[in-house]
């Protein structure tokens, strides 16, 4: 009895499977053809909007920071695979208000261009593949599945397959047969498996080929691109090719990671991203994380070879945007403590229990727990010798809880983002001042700190040591 019923639980599974199988391809050309994709080879689209920086968000879990997109095109060539975007931007939050750059002076034109071949990450991949017709293809050459699926009250054929990093990739197939959403999910430093999702609305008729007028793409919950498309030119000439790589430099490996002794038990570890290591008796604190693993990895290796034999005890964080957090969880994979300001502490409690399955971490594969000490105004760090004086940033622009190192025995200041130094010592002072360096000259004097050097985490390659008179000429009060 009991094998007879598996018998027939396995034909009927079977079956089902099936049937599945048949209907994707029958949904996949159902929605190609409605949406005249079977003889897209190319398609130009263009319009206006906005883009968001990713990461760069003024509070930890608010939306990212905008930009306006006064021209945006993008060109796909689905046979290459290839994809072109140019856009014309411009400064979106007033007042300013968080990072990715801001603020924007004037309006700068951006460039992406993206040609598939073996070592294309599919993140960037995904820029093709995520599109209504780039989904369809992929779908069709992805043995797609189908499954129907309620969402909001509206009915869908919801098609999946498997993505180059092993996650899925679903797009929602409407009574119209056509694609209104794609979903799936990438890997990120600081957040883990992360949701990147495209919403296409509004469809209409562009030359026998139908196209969303809206599109909203989000990353980690929100959105870093909304267009309203204008023009769609369906197989227009798009032939895309690699961006040239730059003189000298191409394909280089990065410069290595080296240290400068600033004082007695203080080193700067370079190039940029930055970071500070300093000897305390019972450990190391080292002042930021960046990046990525590979970054912290590269300063915790620097920082125990010039202070051997010691434990990383604390990682100082100066603000929760991902290229400044990017190295965290290394640090705490280490075993060291986060210190940040307090607003950033159940953000970090929530993001780093993220899975991260999609690009297992050292702190995903170690049994190391997220230990945090926080700070409001002003937190003092003493091992009895050294002292690391934590300021918070009052009235800035950039992050809401941005806090700069000051070690008042060396006199050492160090900031992240509020004053980004030119690439030459002796740059004339901009045309337009950057509030971000008036509002940590104003802190600076506010807080009646005595600087004599200036450790900009975002540190100019000429690796030369940088003064109050740039911050002076900067903010346009040479000679002060
Ligand atoms: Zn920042």
């Amino acid at each position: 009895m009991f094998k007879k019923c598996l018998t027939a639980v396995m034909f009927v599974t079977l079956l089902a499977w099936t049937a599945t199988a048949q209907d994707a391809k029958t949904v996949i050309s159902s929605a190609s053809k409605a949406m005249g994709a079977d003889n897209l080879r190319t398609v130009e689209y263009s319009g206006v909007g906005a883009d968001f920086a990713f990461g760069q968000a003024m509070t930890p879990g608010s939306p990212w920071p905008k930009f306006i997109d006064k021209t945006y095109t993008r060109t796909i060539n689905f046979e290459t695979p290839a994809s072109r975007m140019s856009r014309v931007r411009m400064q979106g939050e007033y007042p300013q208000r968080g990072g990715g750059g801001q603020p924007v002076v004037g309006e700068v034109t951006q460039n992406q261009v993206i040609v598939v071949n073996a070592n294309t990450p599919w993140a960037q991949q995904l820029e093709i593949w995520m599109t209504p017709y780039g989904f369809l293809k992929a779908a069709a050459a992805n043995n797609a599945t189908v499954k129907s699926q309620t969402v909001g009250g509206k009915k869908y054929n919801v098609l999946t397959f498997t993505g180059q990093n092993k996650a899925q990739v679903n797009g929602y197939i409407n009574d119209q047969n056509m694609v209104e959403r794609v979903e799936t999910w990438i890997d990120n430093n600081v957040l883990g498996d992360m949701p990147f999702d495209a919403v296409y609305t509004e469809y209409l008729d562009f030359g026998g080929v139908k196209f969303p007028r809206r599109i909203v793409q989000r990353q980690g919950g929100a959105p870093i691109l909304d267009l309203v498309v204008l023009d769609v030119k369906p197989n227009a000439p798009a032939n895309i090719q690699p961006p040239q790589a730059p003189a000298g430099g191409g394909g280089a490996a990065p410069p290595a990671t080296t240290s400068q002794k600033l004082a007695d038990g203080v080193y700067l570890i370079l190039p940029a991203y930055a970071a500070l290591a300093v000897d305390f008796k019972d450990g190391i604190v080292v002042i930021e994380g960046p990046q990525s693993e590979e970054r912290a990895g590269a300063i915790i290796a620097e920082a125990k070879k010039v202070i051997p034999n010691k434990p990383i005890k604390y990682v100082v964080n100066t603000h929760a945007h991902f290229d400044h957090a990017g190295g965290l969880r290394t640090f705490v994979a280490e075993g060291a403590t986060i210190v940040t300001h307090e607003i950033n502490k159940p953000y970090f409690e929530r993001i780093f229990a993220a899975p991260h399955t999609l690009g297992p971490d050292k702190l995903a594969q170690s049994k190391a727990k997220l230990s945090i000490e926080t700070m409001t105004d002003k937190k003092v760090m003493t091992d009895g010798n050294h002292v690391i004086e934590l300021y918070q940033l009052h009235t800035n622009f950039h992050n809401d809880g941005l806090i700069v190192a000051y070690l008042p025995k060396e006199k050492i200041l160090v900031e992240a983002d509020s004053f980004n130094p030119p690439a030459q010592p002796n740059a004339p002072a901009p045309a337009v001042i950057n509030l971000n360096n008036v509002n940590l000259l104003d802190n600076i004097n506010r807080l009646k700190l005595d600087v004599q050097t200036i450790i900009p985490i975002h540190y100019p390659a000429d690796a030369r040591r940088v003064t109050m008179t740039e911050l002076f000429t900067a903010v346009g009060k040479s000679g002060s």
